[in-house]
């Protein structure tokens, strides 16, 4: 079973399926039994949707660092 910290630091990866077929599986077994790493999934997934659907985008600036503070409180 994989911990949720290697899930987490997996997670962009895994959200841009540019990961290992075998750790993918493991993350999704995961994600289906962890509430706390499937929001985290969630939020992430939204923001990247958001970042490669609009070019104009810009994700705030500080996004990435409270995500970490989230993160880092869930661990
Ligand atoms: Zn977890």
């Amino acid at each position: 079973m994989v911990s949720c910290e290697h899930v987490l630091n997996n997670l962009s990866n895994f959200i841009d399926a540019d990961i290992d077929p075998a750790l993918r599986a493991e993350i999704e077994t995961h994600l289906k039994t962890c509430r706390r790493c499937s929001v985290l999934h969630d939020s992430l997934r939204k923001v990247l949707i958001i970042a490669s659907d609009e070019r104009t985008f810009e994700i705030p600036s500080g996004y990435s660092e409270r995500l970490h503070d989230v993160i880092d409180e869930h661990l």
